[in-house]
């Protein structure tokens, strides 16, 4: 535990972490084998030099915990290749949704974004894609508690019982609950509300996948200033139905369901959501062909801007009273 306590606390420190994944064995004598070697290869020390080096490690250590740092209200489209990892944090509050299922690569995106506590991480459905990587999770961020869909709780399917034995209550302080539509969980400026599923109509598949209207109410006067949907793998059918409990003048961030299946969206969806930023997370070449080409024609025909993990890697949606700022990890590529 102290061992532990400490890499979190130099973690914190930007720039002093390089993320890799690998068997514990073999990653304790790596590093006992680069300590060796520094230790052989560095010069000895002035007493000038020490005093420069404990300089800079406090103004790094300081700027890490900087009350800034925590300050930006935004949904990051974790890129963990052909799956789901989408954070949300306002205030120091930090939400996961989803954990994809490349351990490494979300190892990774966790140390991109300083991700070292999550108060909620949720479980849209039990989909190795959406779920794979929850006990490895455990390795980079302490994770209070789990969410999931309610009815997942009580479903006799083989995949939502594996879901249950590996994320034992037991696991998780806060213990595992199950959300029904209506239920909101808040994430500092962030309202979730829950819009899906009413009940389970497909054991806890694509369809049945835990959705929620993700609305930033920036001066906390109950009204919100932008709206997202964060869908999981739930495609045009579904959002059919979910459509008459989204705001009427459309929303301004959509996830696109189902990593933009031929299927997640018709043309009739794109016109009544009406995003202004669509967020696809897919595998560079993957299997699916996913994102369909249709898909991401229409949204660009609507006026809606595409980004896409393969693509541009990390997508981070800034929200502000006055605007949604959007950045992203690589350059798009020229068209
Ligand atoms: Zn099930
Ligand atoms: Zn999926």
């Amino acid at each position: 535990a102290p061992l532990a306590w400490a890499v979190r606390g130099l973690a914190a420190v930007p720039g002093t972490c390089l993320p890799v994944d690998g068997d514990a064995a073999a990653m304790v004598l790596l590093s006992v084998v680069m300590v060796a070697g520094l230790w052989a290869w560095w010069p000895s020390p002035s007493g000038r030099s020490l005093a420069a080096a404990a300089g800079a490690l406090a103004t790094a250590a300081l700027l890490a915990a900087a009350p800034w740092r925590a300050g930006a209200d935004e949904i990051v489209m974790l890129d963990v290749g052909q799956g789901d990892a989408f954070l949300v944090r306002s205030q120091g509050a930090a939400l996961l949704v989803d954990t994809g299922n490349r351990d490494g690569l979300l190892k990774e995106a966790c140390a991109r974004q300083g991700v070292r506590f999550l108060d909620r991480v949720v479980v849209t459905h039990p989909d190795d894609d959406h779920c794979g990587s929850l006990e490895a999770l455990g390795d980079v961020a302490a994770v209070e508690g789990l969410l999931v869909a309610d009815d997942l709780l009580e479903c006799p399917c083989e995949g939502c019982g594996d879901l249950r034995d590996r994320a034992g209550s037991e696991r998780y302080p806060a213990g595992v609950r199950g959300l029904k539509v209506g239920d909101a969980v808040t994430c500092g400026r962030f309202t979730l509300t829950v819009v899906w599923p009413a009940s389970f109509a497909d054991e806890g598949g694509n369809g049945d996948s835990l959705s929620f209207l993700c609305s930033y109410d920036g001066d906390g006067d109950g009204a919100a200033e932008w709206t997202a949907l964060l869908c999981g793998d739930a495609e045009a059918e579904q959002l059919r139905v979910m459509a008459p409990s989204l705001p009427a003048d459309g929303i301004d961030v959509l996830k696109v369901g189902h990593h933009g299946s031929k299927k997640s969206l018709d043309e009739s969806l794109v016109e009544r959501l009406a995003p202004r930023i669509a967020l696809v997370s897919v595998g560079a070449g993957n299997r699916y062909g996913h994102p369909a080409p249709e898909v991401c024609d229409l949204l660009a025909e609507g006026g809606c801007t595409v980004l896409r993990t393969d693509e541009v890697g990390d997508v981070t949606v800034a929200f502000s009273m006055e605007k949604i700022e959007v950045s992203t990890e690589h350059a798009a590529p020229s068209s």
